[in-house]
């Protein structure tokens, strides 16, 4: 059994003024301020296993809140700032939270939806009349520590239970694999409703009482000036991608920096080798999801390979299987199936749903991959963003890899559009670095030899920008939906 978040803020805030956030609060600090919270949850009726909802722009009080939610055994909810009224009712109806914590502009609305509110600075206040002793319950490490709603790019959204032990776990195996300890500075720059700002980033600092630059959002000027003081950046793939836009990003720059990792999308080997030239790192890209935490990193000490996520961490399982369930031989591609300390309970009242994701006790993640000669696992794509054409399987994965080699090729995502012959056709959506023209033939051409003539997009389509959610994954569900009738009949 790993230790429990709450152990190890408490172990880490014993030592006196050691930091928590760079110009900010201390160890010690946050730890009254989480008792003071969970009095104050209590105080308002809050009991272990009611579910906190929390929906307001980033900023330190959420990790807070998130912590005094554990010492409190309350679920910890939190919800998407960027989601609208109307959106954010289904969390409030399918989670029932005791109580909802907003930002001041967002209270009436969701007040209008029967929800019992607060907002933040009223909860702020009257928590600082709480005394910051606070006994905390004893908690299992299978109680529901939060409940994270997946993106739902498809269907309903469904909440994720995470347990106290699939974060503790997974925090500890991230802060060995990754060599954190008490002197890193990690750069924080993602959003905290998000498994990869709020678990990742957040509980590898705590785990080894090391201290955050906490910014309130990614701002890339503002992420270069501050990285000479950082030792440590966890970003999604777009942070990488607009920090090579910048011209002040250089070796000088970065050179205080000890770890650059990016996981929650697909990091292209182009923009790896690219950082790699500007910067001298070489990125360390992680594989993880909301239900599993994380599965698979890049090595901290070996070979950091691009398009690649790397190996299963320590005490978790990987295996890929074919259509009927099997498990494949290495090297085979198949769909991603994970077992282990830091796979999900199930999705919030939905046990039938649940059970369908899981074979023999592995999670089905949903995702396709395939591990090479080393071990070295590469995600090919989400099983339902597959294309099969003529009968054959393309992986999307492998097509955007050769765009992005591509001169003048700022961004690629691979759909398939429905096709009267082929069942499917392969479409390359592009992005344009700025001054290129994309020309369909030519990149069709420069296709050609490197990929199986099956492979080749049947059309290639130059748009302004990629839809993207906010952590940057291209959301292909929505570009499938508006280029479904290319190839049709007329
Ligand atoms: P989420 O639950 O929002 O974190 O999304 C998880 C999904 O993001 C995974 O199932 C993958 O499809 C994708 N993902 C996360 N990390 C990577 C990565 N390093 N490379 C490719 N896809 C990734």
């Amino acid at each position: 059994m790993s230790a429990d978040v709450i152990t190890s803020l408490k172990q880490m805030a014993a030592t006196p003024g050691r930091t928590w956030i760079v110009g900010g609060a201390s160890y010690g600090d946050l730890l009254a301020e989480t008792g003071r919270l969970a009095n104050a949850l209590v105080s308002l009726g809050l009991r272990p296993g009611d579910r906190l909802l929390v929906q307001v722009e980033k900023c330190e009080a959420v990790l807070s809140l998130y912590l005094a939610c554990l010492r409190a055994g309350v679920i910890f909810l939190p919800v998407n700032p960027g989601y609208t009224v109307s959106e954010t009712a289904h969390f409030l109806t399918d989670a029932e939270p005791a109580l909802a914590v907003t930002d001041p502009a967002r209270a009436e609305g969701l007040a209008a939806l029967g929800a019992r509110v607060m907002a933040l600075p009223d909860l702020l206040a009257q928590a600082k009349e709480q005394s910051s002793d606070f006994t905390d319950p004893m908690h299992r490490p299978d109680d529901v520590a939060a409940i994270l709603y997946t993106s739902g790019t498809t269907g309903r959204s469904k909440g994720v239970m995470l347990t106290r032990e699939n974060l503790a776990s997974n925090a500890e195996a991230l802060v060995g694999l990754w060599r954190f300890s008490e002197t890193d500075v990690l750069l924080h720059a993602l959003p905290v409703f998000h498994t990869h700002g709020l678990f990742v980033a957040t509980n590898c600092v705590l785990y080894s009482g090391a201290s955050m630059i906490f910014h309130p959002a990614f701002q890339p000027a503002a992420v270069l000036a501050a990285l000479p003081k950082a030792t440590v950046m966890m970003g999604v793939p777009t942070f990488y991608t607009r920090l090579l836009a910048e011209p002040g990003l250089t070796r000088d720059a970065t050179a205080h920096v000890r770890l650059f990792i990016s996981g929650s999308a697909p990091l292209s080997p182009a923009t790896h080798a690219e950082w790699s030239e500007r910067t001298g790192h070489a990125i360390l890209e992680r594989y993880g999801m909301t239900e599993t935490n994380m599965i698979t990193s890049n090595p901290h000490d070996g070979a950091r390979r691009a398009g690649t996520v790397g190996m299963p961490l320590p005490g978790v399982e990987v295996r890929i299987t074919g259509p009927d369930g099997g498990e494949l031989p290495q090297g085979e591609a198949g769909a991603i199936e994970v077992r282990g300390p830091n796979v999900f309970k199930g999705y919030w009242r939905l046990p039938e749903k649940t059970a369908e994701e899981f074979r023999e006790g592995w999670f089905i993640t949903g995702d396709m991959g395939a591990f090479d000669a080393e071990g070295y696992l590469s995600i090919l794509g989400r099983a339902k963003d597959l294309v099969i054409t003529g009968g054959l399987n393309v992986y999307p994965a492998e097509v955007e890899a050769a765009l992005d080699e591509l001169p003048g090729v700022a961004a690629s995502a691979v759909i398939g559009v429905p096709h009267p012959d082929f069942g499917e056709a392969v479409v390359a959506c592009l992005v344009a670095t700025k001054g290129t023209v994309l020309d369909e033939g030519l990149v069709r051409d420069a296709l050609r030899d490197r990929l199986a003539a099956f492979k080749i997009p049947k059309r290639v389509l130059v748009l302004e920008d990629l839809p993207r959610n906010a952590m940057g994954k291209v959301q292909k569900a929505e570009l499938r939906r508006v280029h479904a009738g290319l190839f049709a009949a007329g």
